[in-house]
């Protein structure tokens, strides 16, 4: 088992496992059960990677204590974790003994349980057992309305994630060229990712030529071609958990496509109306709206084929979703991307992506490279 140890302020912490209780409250659920994951590292501050033996955060809505519900012999990789600041109590449990029990006797009573998103199905199967009475519902709307909401010290970190993923933007002209595969270029990519201050690599994707109408194209051993237009999206997460999450498009000597100039100025338009649409008080969807309208209006409406955005914070995708259909009121501290694409398929595709941040008045950008198609040597 991996754990990563608390970096956050024991307060911060505090406060949201109260905001927690509250939220679960006024939800309507009696107590939370949080598994490893994003979810338990925003409630204190680490997380380990248990599987098949029970770990979770048991948060009755009531009370002002939490337990953490966990094998001993995993125990020590909490150590970590400021228990006692934060009133959580370590229960452990040995191999042979029911944990879906100790879970059950601690929440006596409970009517409703809201279990976290990404609880393995075996145990939420487990507790329900242990559990027959009480009614299961998820916990991630009760998480997502505090997850959603960023604090100082989160917008700042997603800065720092945003700036150490620009400066390998700015790096990239010193891998991509014609000759290399996509992998290789990649692989370099990767490792700079790492070198410019991220924890973690949690994405490469080069979509070179016709491998760029694909959007969640990754890596592939085709080999860079002069005149390819080449999307490049990555992303990692710096030692706080916070990810970054970027593309830019690249032309490897001129774009051999005539239509490359003008359908990316559409695209550079698109990104610019929908960013200069977000401000507290307005919808997520209409966000989506605003620069979908800009590539319909140029006729390629049928050639952006996915939603505008995902909110990111300790997950690459998180709530709010920038999509038609989310009239999600946006409020200062949400953080999400503003990705329109254009697709051709079979030929080429191009994606801008920034992560923005709405701002008491408006909205800031945490990435600052130039939108402009990168034309490289060829
Ligand atoms: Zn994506
Ligand atoms: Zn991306
Ligand atoms: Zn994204």
């Amino acid at each position: 088992m991996s754990t990563i140890a608390a970096s956050v302020d024991p307060d911060l912490l505090r406060a949201r496992l109260d905001r927690a209780r509250a939220a679960a409250a006024a939800h309507g659920a009696d107590a939370l059960v949080i598994a490893p994951g994003s979810d338990l590292r925003y409630l204190i501050g680490g997380t380990g990677s248990s599987f098949e033996r029970l770990t979770a955060l048991v948060v009755p809505a009531g009370s002002t204590e939490a337990v953490l519900v966990v094998p001993k012999l995993e125990a020590p990789g909490y150590a970590g974790v400021p228990v006692d600041a934060l009133g959580v109590r370590l229960a452990t449990w040995v191999d042979g003994e029911d944990p879906y029990r100790l879970v059950a006797d601690l929440l006596d009573g409970a009517g409703t349980v809201a279990v976290g998103d990404v609880l393995p199905a075996l145990h939420v199967l487990g507790l329900r057992d242990a559990q027959p009475g009480a009614t299961q519902v998820l916990a991630g709307p009760v998480l997502r309305e505090l997850r959603m909401r960023k604090d100082a010290a989160e917008i700042e970190a997603l800065r720092a994630a945003g700036a150490a993923i620009d400066r390998v933007h700015a790096r990239v002209g010193e891998w991509l060229r014609a000759g290399r595969t996509e992998a290789e270029v990649g692989a370099d990519i990767a490792a700079a990712i790492l070198a410019e201050g991220h924890a973690t690599v949690e994405f490469v994707i080069v979509g070179s030529g016709p491998n760029g109408a694909s959007p969640h194209h990754d890596l592939s051993d085709r080999v860079i071609e002069s005149g390819d237009v080449v999307v490049v999206d990555i992303g990692g997460s710096t030692a706080e958990g916070y990810n970054s999450d970027s593309t830019r498009v690249y032309s490897v000597g001129e774009p051999r496509d005539a239509d490359v100039a003008e359908t990316y100025a559409v695209l550079q338009a698109a990104q610019r109306v929908s960013v200069a649409a977000v401000r507290p008080g307005v919808t997520a969807e209409s966000v989506d709206a605003a620069g979908r309208q800009v590539i319909a209006d140029a006729g390629f409406g049928e050639y952006f084929i996915h939603r505008t955005g995902h909110g990111i914070g300790l997950d690459v995708h998180e709530h709010p979703y920038i999509v038609a259909g989310n009239d999600l009121v946006l409020e200062p501290g949400m953080a999400f991307s503003v990705e329109p694409g254009i697709y051709q398929p079979g030929r080429w595709g191009a994606r801008i992506e920034d992560i923005v941040v709405v701002t008491e008045t408006g909205v800031e950008s945490v990435n600052n490279q130039p939108h402009e198609l990168v034309v490289l040597p060829g």
